[in-house]
């Protein structure tokens, strides 16, 4: 069984940077796992202490029942994929994936078997007597994937080993990593700024934010109920749209003041969230997905929202129209991610065709039904 179990896993660098703080962290025999959180979150740092690349300031990491963290990393029965997959240049596809079996003494049929089974896997059968140099940037991700498998390792340990790639390639290499691991089931730790990444490759993302594990569940629980302000700014794409406003009770019952518009909250919303009673003359976070934003045509009964579009993107099957949030957002920016949550425009999701564009004003209808609410002192969601 090649469980990985962390346990209080916690990293101080020298100077006093906590990189890591209290990780406890499960994944199952045959899990793909993926550690998500903006730049400088720890996830590099955590991904190499489960490798032995890093000392373990506190807590213990188990590989396989076994606690690691005085062994090197070549006795732990790992295998790492970076970014920058560093090929040897001088060795062929054939020599760069037999290496690792020949270091450990493995003996030539058994090399060529195992070399030949894991190039044929990737498609690689052509390219064995080239050298890295005369590859293209994907077949020598390939190679470097392939390097990782040809030992079956018990754990893949990858960080963001598809940042160097394009667009195009990225997609398709994703796409090669997923039928990898339904074809051998290795437990594989990922680790990605790329929440579109997480989203398509996890069987469950950890979403980590200043050191500290925010989150961990399969991506569309991550997506539907995300357990903070944090997590709710960070899985989705484009973000969604955060505000902190006023909860009023008018006498007809809740609403929220958002600038001078009242918008009143669904008994929908009540009945689920039975605590938002509580916030009536406080104020809360109230989170819209862009989905829930849309062009205000027909009668959708809720509230109406006249913007002007600042800019309007077409993603050729739907379009974005970015316009100023309904009140001041500074406070919740604060509290949301820094660079990828939080935007300081809001999203409203067009349909293709919409003949909307810039400084064009829009009316807009927002669904409440479907909105998230935040306590702006803890920020976590509402119970
Ligand atoms: P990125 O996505 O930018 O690679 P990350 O989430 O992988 O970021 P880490 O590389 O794990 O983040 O870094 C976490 C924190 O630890 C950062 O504040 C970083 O500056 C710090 N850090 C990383 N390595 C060292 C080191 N060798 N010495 C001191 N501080 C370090």
């Amino acid at each position: 069984m090649a469980e990985v179990t962390m346990t209080g896993v916690t990293k101080v660098f020298p100077g006093g940077t906590v990189a890591v703080d209290q990780v406890n962290l499960s994944i199952t025999d045959g899990e793909f796992i993926v550690l998500v959180g903006p730049s400088g979150c720890g996830k590099s740092t955590l991904l190499r202490m489960v490798a032995g690349l890093e000392d373990t300031t506190d807590g213990t990491i188990e590989i396989g029942g076994r606690v690691v963290n005085d062994l090197p990393p070549k006795e732990r029965d790992i295998a790492m994929v970076f970014q920058n997959y560093a090929l040897y240049p001088h060795m062929t596809v054939s020599q760069n994936l037999g290496f690792s079996l020949r270091i450990r003494g493995t003996r030539k049929p058994q090399v060529d078997e195992q070399v030949g089974e894991t190039a044929r896997v990737l498609g690689l059968t052509p390219l064995l007597e080239r050298k890295p140099a005369a590859l293209s940037g994907g077949q020598r991700q390939r190679v470097a994937m392939g390097r990782a498998i040809v030992r079956r390792p018990q754990v893949f340990l990858m960080d963001e080993p598809l940042s160097n790639l394009d667009a195009k390639l990225r997609v398709a290499m994703r796409g090669e990593l997923s039928r990898l691991h339904q074809k051998y089931g290795t437990t594989t730790i990922y680790v990605t700024h790329d929440q579109v990444e997480a989203m398509t490759l996890g069987n469950r993302i950890a979403v980590l934010d200043h050191g500290r594990l925010q989150q961990v569940g399969p991506p569309d629980e991550l997506y539907a109920a995300p357990r903070n302000v944090f997590v709710a700014g960070f899985i989705g794409s484009p973000a969604m749209n955060l505000a902190t406003c006023r909860v009023v009770d008018d006498g007809d019952g809740l609403a929220l003041a958002l600038g001078e518009h009242r918008w009143p909250v669904p008994e929908s919303q009540l009945a689920l969230r039975p605590s938002l009673r509580s916030f009536a003359g406080r104020e809360i976070v109230v989170g819209l997905r862009p989905a829930a934003i849309e062009p205000a045509d027909g009668d959708h009964g809720g509230p109406r929202l006249t913007v002007t579009a600042v800019t309007v993107e077409s993603l050729g099957g739907e379009k974005n129209l970015l316009f100023l949030p309904p009140a001041t957002t500074a406070r919740v920016e604060s509290l949301a991610a820094e660079d990828e949550g939080a935007p300081s425009l809001w999203t409203a999701r067009l349909p293709a065709l919409a003949p909307v564009r810039a400084g064009d004003e829009v009316e807009l209808a927002v669904d409440l039904g479907h909105a998230y609410f935040f306590d702006p002192e803890s920020t976590e969601a509402l119970p």
